[in-house]
């Protein structure tokens, strides 16, 4: 049985290079996480290949075997896993944060372990038969962010090992110490060298990008990053499959119930302190409840206690970083400067230690703030006024990204003809960011490529090959 201290010693036992990583609420030191360099890398690449065909050999119902071990290990160690990730990334233990998104790791290696795969036979008509059939790649790279960092890692991991690869995982700089805690915990169950993580920099980890040796990655960030990504990997012709950045609109029907829909709004928007790459980031509210909608989301969010994530009594935390603190603030600054209606929040005390910016809803905006045409990543949400639904519809679709979106309404109907119209891989009804290990979820435009989860998750981790005859 691993304690906290048990599990922060062994993955912080490292003889080479370290860094330091700061608790972003207090500023205190969580552990020392290591700095794998490139020799490292190769030796995790070669480890991969070299246990890879021994795991692809087990077949799918043992490997779903482990996978269902691999989710109970996850169990176990949940409350340590769920505390080192509340210092490193922030999170609180309660709400929809850390205990919650260890706790989504286990659901997802079980859904991964149990969706069924079967052969798909094209053609079958007397003369030819054809039959569809997915193998493994080989080693798959995972390269993830820091705002949910187990369980993206989960996302990339399980569909990959379940199909049969390998999977070398690079973590993002900012928290290597919870998606080394993971590995360390799910290789309690797993064979030798077909889990490993590399705990490095941007310039060791693009490596991974270009290296022979891989055959897909599994990347999710930046867009900026996803186009570097391309870039890298084409020499080798990589699988890729891409999450990259969002900036979700949602849109409240003028039929919508203002105090209804308010709390589900704000967990939408402010889920892991906005931190969310699919989470509400741009509120359109017809005028005839603007105000109302504006008055009930305010009384919501003002309840809703920010602090350190270890008190139990906190539900939002602090940003992560200082970097994405200073995109906040100077989005909402911006927006203030403008002549924006700040409701609730935007003036941060910067008298206190830790990244936390105040929960913040910015009214009477303009659709083209940065505010609103930017991704925020952060606890501040912008709420624009719109008469018409083309005219919602046209600014929800008006930029370049589209992850998710969402229609808020008491007419389901309505609200699916109104979600049919939005670009975005996912629209939602009445909820926002509701992903599901059993349902695809995708980016549209430059929000990426690719699926993830459901059936179409797996398929995506294995390469298709006919049986024709
Ligand atoms: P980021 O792109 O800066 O970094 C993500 C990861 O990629 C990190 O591990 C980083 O070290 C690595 N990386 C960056 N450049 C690389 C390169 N050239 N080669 C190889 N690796 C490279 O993103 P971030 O700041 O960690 O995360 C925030 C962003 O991620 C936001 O835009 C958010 O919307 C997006 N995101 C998207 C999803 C999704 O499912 N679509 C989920 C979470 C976050």
């Amino acid at each position: 049985m691993k304690t906290y201290e048990s599990l922060l010693d062994e993955v912080t036992a490292f003889s080479g290079r370290s860094r330091t990583i700061l608790d972003p609420a207090t500023g205190e030191i969580v552990g020392d996480a290591p700095v794998h360099d490139l020799e490292y890398l190769e030796q995790a690449v070669a480890g991969a290949q070299a246990a890879q065909p021994a795991w692809a050999a087990l077949g799918h119902d043992a490997r779903s075997v482990a996978l269902l071990k691999a989710a109970g290990a996850v169990e176990r160690s949940a409350e340590e896993l769920a505390r080192l990730l509340s210092r490193e990334q922030g999170k609180p233990l309660n709400g929809p944060n850390a205990r919650f998104e260890v706790g989504a790791c286990a659901a997802w290696l079980r859904a991964a372990a149990t969706i069924r795969l079967e052969p798909e036979m094209v053609v079958d008509d007397g003369e030819t038969r054809a039959e569809l059939h997915y193998k493994p790649i080989g080693v798959v790279a995972a390269i993830g962010p820091w705002n949910w960092p187990m369980m993206i890692a989960v996302w990339q991991i399980a569909p990959a090992l379940r199909m049969g690869n390998a999977v070398v995982v690079k973590p993002s700089g900012n928290t290597p110490l919870s998606v080394l805690a993971l590995v360390k915990v799910l290789n309690e169950e797993l064979p030798d060298g077909i889990l490993s993580v590399v705990s490095c920099g941007r310039e060791v980890g693009a490596r991974l990008t270009n290296h022979p040796a891989i055959g897909k990655i599994m990347f999710t960030g930046s867009t900026a990053a996803g186009r570097a990504i391309i870039k890298s990997s084409a020499d080798t012709v990589k699988r890729l499959t891409l999450e990259l950045g969002g900036n979700d609109a949602g849109i409240v029907l003028p039929d919508a119930d203002p105090k209804a829909i308010a709390e589900d709004l704000f967990w939408g928007a402010f889920i892991n302190t906005g931190q969310t790459c699919a989470a509400l980031k741009r509120l359109y509210v017809h005028e005839d409840i603007y105000d109302a909608v504006c008055e009930e989301l305010t009384a919501v969010a003002r309840a809703m206690p920010m602090g350190n994530g270890l008190d139990e009594n906190n539900v939002l935390g602090p940003l992560q970083n200082k970097a994405q603190y200073d995109v906040v603030a100077n989005l909402v600054q911006a927006a203030k400067d403008s002549g924006a209606r700040v409701l609730l929040g935007g003036n941060p005390d910067t008298s206190q230690p830790g990244y936390f910016y105040p929960t913040t809803l910015v009214a009477d905006i303009d659709n083209d703030n940065p505010l609103v045409a930017e991704e925020q990543f952060g606890p501040a949400l912008p709420i624009v006024r719109y008469s018409t639904i083309d005219e919602a519809v046209e600014k929800a679709n008006g930029l370049d990204v589209g992850l998710g979106a969402s229609v808020w309404s008491s007419d389901l109907a309505a609200a699916r003809e109104v979600a049919s119209r939005i670009q975005a891989g996912t629209v939602w009804i009445n909820k926002h960011g509701a992903v599901d290990p059993r349902i695809p979820f995708g980016g549209a435009k430059q929000s990426g490529y690719g699926l993830e989860f459901g059936v179409e998750g797996l398929k995506a981790l294995g390469v298709p090959q006919v049986i024709n005859g």
